[in-house]
């Protein structure tokens, strides 16, 4: 089934209010991470406020996870369907494009599981990449072949 901001508010039990269903639509529309500025710009009525309250409300409904992509920027991108407010299950890859600047869920690019020394217990960890993604390859490889 197919996602929409009120379908995922309604399987949460949440309220729709404006910024939630505005801060779902972007993250559904650009399938991207993006971070609580971006998220903001695009927002008819910007409250910086309600829209880190809205963040941690859908973090803790499992409905976004936070991105770690190496760049010192937290984003903010949807879950996966098996989310949900008791646990995360996104350990997979992001990727983060120097080029763009998107950052991109590799759902299909899970963690390597870590091994740590006796006495080290692990809370979270994330598994940061960086380089070109497809787009900005394609469009590389266009610009050399016009020339
Ligand atoms: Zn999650
Ligand atoms: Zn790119
Ligand atoms: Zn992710």
């Amino acid at each position: 089934m197919k996602q929409t901001p009120t379908s995922i508010l309604t399987n949460s039990n949440l309220r729709k209010t404006p910024i939630r269903l505005q801060v779902l639509q972007l993250l559904l529309r650009e399938e991207t991470a993006l971070s609580s500025q971006q998220l903001e710009s695009n927002l008819h009525k910007p409250d910086r406020i309600t829209l880190y309250r809205t963040l941690r409300t859908f973090e803790q409904k499992g409905i976004v996870h936070q991105v770690v992509d190496g760049t010192n920027n937290p984003k903010y991108a949807l879950c996966l369907n098996a989310c949900n407010e008791h646990q995360h299950l996104d350990q997979h890859a992001h990727f983060h494009c120097v080029q763009c600047g998107k950052t991109i869920c590799l759902t299909e690019v899970s963690q390597p599981s870590i091994h740590t020394p006796a006495g080290f217990v692990v809370q979270s960890s994330h598994l940061a990449l960086q380089g070109f993604c497809p787009d900005c390859i394609f469009k590389g490889k266009k610009k050399k072949s016009t020339l």
